[in-house]
């Protein structure tokens, strides 16, 4: 078998002379092919790159027919090279025309070519070409050429890449990179964000991919990786979650970080002649290739955090910080990260942020919750994101269909600029509308409250007009923290709220964790079905400790004033006894200790759990307030996991069963004088707002966002003529079909906006 000639290194060395030298980029593209084929000894080395139309072009060629130089072009699907395009994979073949894929090109004159070796020109894990020699001798190719092959391609990756070779095309459609890319993911924020990416981890460019001394680079790769390790000891002993890490994804990049396959993969790399950041990438684009076809959730999961770990180790290497320069920020900034910790978001220049996109990370992750709070447009899971948008690329963020545009055409930008434009103008609108007063139009009055959990949120209240926070989520604050929030921490944080909006009422719900919201400090409990177990108030009673301290925290922070606390997931009064009994013995300590009490306290609870719908009348005797947490409560009713997409849809808020129990709650509060609310998402939308009212119910409590269409709705509505029309209608109905259609067309017909 013949082997590289000269070696991979005498190779590199070689293409790096001919980089530097000044002539055009085809002459530059022709010398490279030359090189490799003779280094390699192939009577063939061609190059092909992948066109936006998603063509590939070949666009040099040494042994092949070179009148066909970008004339050939082949679709993406088809052939040996199509193959390799698609998979992303090498593929070394002793006899192609053998191969079911091999499809025969009379003008290369390829015909008498038997041995293929081929390896995909790769960049972020996106294909930009490939790379190909051929024998006419049947042979099969050694490992090392197929590492050869590779790293030679890296180096037309970067050529691609800069742009250098744009100007060669057969036609002005430019290359797959730089193509324009419709991608969908799950939204999070609603609104519309037209800017310019920018990486929340930048990409480090690498500028130099041929070492001048392979020695001192091995001796580079040794110090960032050990600089690297000591940096992950450092973050899982500190418990540094900050960036969106749990303390399972730092103890796994310790383990990958100690992993000798990987390091002896990476020097491998540099000992083919790379430089130790172009070892880093060279592996790493075998991984990313991988993770890109891998299906299995739980090995994507550990090649990304592969993924992110080279990342780390080419920061070391280049001596780059590893976060987005928030000094540079540019005036129209949408967000583009992996996966990203709230507290990262809020040390953005909020006045700055048009949108947020996450490759991972859903409507629930904590950072979403920030990005609500502060209003940016976002979208999560969307696939492979870090690696299709580039720094500064202009793109569009529709959160409320999930799509994001990357490197938009001219018409849908325009067409998204014009939505945006629409969007603010209704705002406008909306905005008008906060002094004017709550009232159907027969003169009923409705209070919209406003739901909130960080000190982001309170300038909306004075924006919104709206009359309280009708439900403060305290646990966000412990969501966001390294660590437990000592009790002055929260006590702090809740004077600070009180403080904000002194004329006004917050009922502050204690905290609800469990479920879906884990605290990434906090021992994690092994459940099988986490929505109906050890969450919210059951945590609070089970661990009174962490009860009693938020609740000391409360009163201390509301001295001289009202005092509203409300207990989330109560299922049985008892459970409200027990959390009042706590509660008055804080007042109790306080008391005797000589603290400044609150002027009232009022205890209530969020009615989220369906077996409270037997015990309305005990319950409302026994409290102060009923909130309704209709998210929860739905799920329960229903049996539905409220964020699970394969059956969040299944039913529908609006049919009978749960219009017929949010009746029975409102007449039951009625009856006993029970004030009463509601503050899930439901309320927040305008046609289940007025079917709400029409219930019975008189104050919500909604996202800031929600007010304005909220309240318009109500201004048009005569709650009369609808509550006559819903009562009947769900009186009248048979089974749990959806009754949205006929509410909404009577909502139309009655010239009630929905928003
Ligand atoms: C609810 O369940 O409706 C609610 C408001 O609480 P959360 O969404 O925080 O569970
Ligand atoms: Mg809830």
């Amino acid at each position: 078998m013949q082997s590289a000639h000269g070696g991979p290194r005498l190779l590199l060395r070689r293409l790096r002379e001919v980089m530097a030298e000044p002539v055009s980029a085809q002459t530059r593209l022709d010398r490279i092919v030359v090189h490799i084929a003779a280094n390699m000894v192939a009577e063939v080395c061609s190059v092909y790159v992948l066109r936006a139309d998603q063509f590939l072009e070949l666009y040099a060629t040494e042994g092949l027919n070179r009148e066909a130089v970008h004339l050939t072009t082949m679709g993406a699907e088809e052939g040996l090279v199509g193959l390799i395009a698609q998979t992303a994979e090498s593929l070394a073949l002793a006899d192609a025309q053998q191969h079911p894929a091999f499809s025969y090109r009379p003008e290369t004159g390829e015909e008498i070519y038997s041995s293929f070796l081929g390896v995909p020109i790769l960049r972020g894990g996106n294909t930009l070409g490939v790379l190909v020699v051929q024998n006419k001798a049947r042979r099969l190719y050694n490992d090392e050429e197929v590492e050869v092959l590779q790293t030679t391609a890296m180096l037309l990756a970067e050529m691609i890449a800069s742009g250098e070779l744009q100007s060669l095309a057969a036609t002005g459609d430019g290359f797959a990179t730089r193509r324009a890319l419709s991608l969908t993911g799950t939204p999070i924020t609603d609104g519309i964000g037209l800017g310019h990416a920018v990486l929340h981890e930048p990409r480090i460019i690498i500028k130099q991919i041929v070492a001048e001394d392979t020695k001192s680079e091995l001796a580079r790769l040794d110090v960032a990786i050990k600089a690297m390790r000591a940096s992950i000891d450092k973050l899982v002993d500190q418990g540094d979650t900050s960036h969106g890490e749990t303390r399972d994804i730092l103890e796994t990049f310790r383990m990958i970080a100690h992993d000798q396959g990987w390091l002896r993969r990476l020097r491998e790399a540099v000992n083919t002649g790379l430089t130790a950041e172009a070892a880093v990438e060279r592996v790493q684009n075998d991984a990313r290739a991988k993770m890109q076809r891998q299906t299995d959730p739980y090995l994507r999961e550990r090649l990304h955090d592969l993924d992110d770990l080279a990342n780390r180790l080419l920061h070391e290497l280049v001596g780059q910080s590893f976060i987005a320069d928030h000094a540079s920020l540019p005036d129209n900034a949408i967000i583009v990260a992996r996966t990203m910790g709230p507290a990262a978001l809020l040390d953005y220049d909020r006045s700055k942020l048009r949108g947020l996109v996450l490759e991972d990370g859903g409507a629930l992750s904590h950072v979403a919750i920030v990005a609500r709070s502060l209003g940016i447009p976002a979208v999560g899971n969307v696939g492979n994101i870090i690696n299709l948008a580039e720094q500064g690329d202009p793109i569009i963020v529709d959160g409320s269909t999930g799509d994001v545009h990357v490197r938009p055409p001219a018409d849908v930008e325009n067409s998204y600029a014009e939505k945006a434009r629409l969007r603010a103008k209704r705002q406008e609108q909306y905005r008008k509308l906060r002094d004017v007063p709550c009232l159907t139009r027969d003169g009923v009055a409705i209070d919209l409250h406003m739901n909130a959990g960080l000190v982001v949120d309170l300038p909306h209240m004075e924006e919104t007009g709206a009359i309280s926070i009708g439900l403060f989520r305290t646990e966000i604050q412990f969501m966001i923290a390294h660590r437990f929030p000592r009790m002055r921490e929260q006590e702090v944080l809740y004077r600070a709220i009180l403080d904000a909006v002194p004329d006004r009422a917050v009922t502050f719900r204690t905290l609800d964790i469990g479920s879906d919201k884990v605290l990434p400090y906090m021992d994690k409990v092994e459940e099988e079905n986490p929505a109906l177990g050890w969450r919210a108030i059951r945590i609070g009673l089970d661990r009174p400790a962490l009860l009693r301290t938020q609740l000391r925290a409360l009163l201390r922070a509301s001295g001289g004033r009202d005092l509203k606390i409300m207990f989330p997931m109560i299922a049985a009064v008892e459970e409200f006894h027990a959390a009042k009994a706590i509660a008055e013995q804080e007042v109790a300590y306080l008391q005797r200790y000589g603290h400044s009490l609150p002027s009232d306290v009022q205890l209530g609870i969020m009615l989220e759990v369906p077996s409270l719908l037997w015990q309305l009348d005990e319950i409302c005797a026994a409290v102060d307030f009923v909130s309704v947490g209709s998210n929860d409560l739905l799920q329960y009713l229903f049996a539905v996991d409220r964020d699970n997409s394969r059956v969040a849809n299944r039913f529908d808020s609006l049919s009978a069963p749960p219009l017929r129990a949010f009746k029975l709650i409102a007449d039951k509060a009625r009856a006993a004088n029970t004030p009463l609310t509601l503050c899930g998402e439901m309320g927040g939308q305008p046609l289940e707002a007025i079917v709400l009212i029409a219930l019975g119910f008189r104050g919500l409590s909604m996202s800031p966002a929600a007010i304005g269409p909220v309240k318009a709705a109500i201004l048009a509505m005569d709650l009369a003529e609808t509550r006559h029309f819903v009562v009947e209608l769900i009186e009248r109905i048979d089974g749990g079909r959806s009754l949205r259609e006929p509410l909404r067309a009577f909502a139309e017909r009655q010239g009630i906006p929905l928003g």
